[in-house]
């Protein structure tokens, strides 16, 4: 079923590394009309500015006003080279920066300060308010907007998110060791599930969707039909 023109939502899409939440977010922000908005990309540059700026990552103090004052932009992709955004940190291109494995393997620690992800959820709270959004992360439906109209829990094996993201580097390129990349990733979930603010897991109220023997259309579809349910719901009064 569509998605009525006038309507009002919010869906949230969280879940482990490399599950494939960024593409059903784009994809179904794309089918029903919504702004997409993918939170890592805020942690991640985070991330790359203490690291480029050589500052401890564990440092809260440090870390949160800059986060909070962080000049970051985050615009349709300026290339054509398989980006979903171009993202800049104070004027440069950061797009593949945040991507790299040095980011990859550091960005737990920003995110496990306090400071940092008070800051960055009121960014990502401004962001959000333009009434039709489709929000991807880790405490997106938990922290973030904790009233999402929809909440997606996403995820898939390690197995699978491994040799996704192998697949996804090679296309840009970069080698990678298969074993070193499920590794990485293990590792992050870990430390993602298991820190004291805001650990990424599923909220109670969250659809599960396992993206192993899924497309990416019949994810898109279950999501779809997901809001267009909640939403007459929520027209019902029977949600709020
Ligand atoms: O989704 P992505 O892999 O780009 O996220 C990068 C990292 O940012 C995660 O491993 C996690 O440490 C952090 N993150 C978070 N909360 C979010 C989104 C991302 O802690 N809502």
């Amino acid at each position: 079923p569509p998605i009525p023109v006038g309507a009002r939502f919010a869906v949230a899409i969280d879940g482990p590394a490399g599950a494939g939440k960024s593409v059903l977010g784009a994809a179904l922000s794309a089918a029903i009309g919504a702004t997409y908005i993918d939170s890592g990309i805020a942690y991640r540059a985070v991330t790359w500015d203490a690291l480029e700026s050589g500052l401890d990552l564990d440092d809260d103090a440090t870390l949160a006003p800059r986060a909070s004052t962080l000049p970051l932009t985050i615009e349709p992709p300026h290339h054509a080279d398989g980006r979903q955004f171009t993202v800049t940190v104070a004027g440069r291109d950061v797009t593949w920066a945040l991507r790299s494995p040095e980011v990859d393997n550091a960005v737990s620690r920003p995110s496990a300060l306090p400071g940092v992800r008070a800051a960055v959820t009121d960014l990502l709270r401004r962001l959000a308010s333009t009434g039709r959004v489709v929000m991807v992360g880790r405490d997106i439906g938990t922290v973030v907007l904790p009233h999402a109209t929809l909440k997606v829990w996403v995820t898939a094996t390690s197995t699978t998110r491994a040799e996704r993201r192998v697949a996804e580097l090679h296309a840009r390129g970069v080698d990678a060791d298969p074993g070193a990349i499920h590794a990485g990733i293990v590792a992050r979930d870990t430390l993602d599930s298991s820190r004291a603010t805001a650990p990424s897991r599923a909220a109670p109220d969250a659809i599960v969707i396992e993206t192993d023997a899924m497309t990416i259309d019949e994810e898109v579809a279950a999501a779809t039909l997901a809001l267009a349910a909640r939403l007459v719901h929520a027209n019902r009064g029977e949600n709020s």
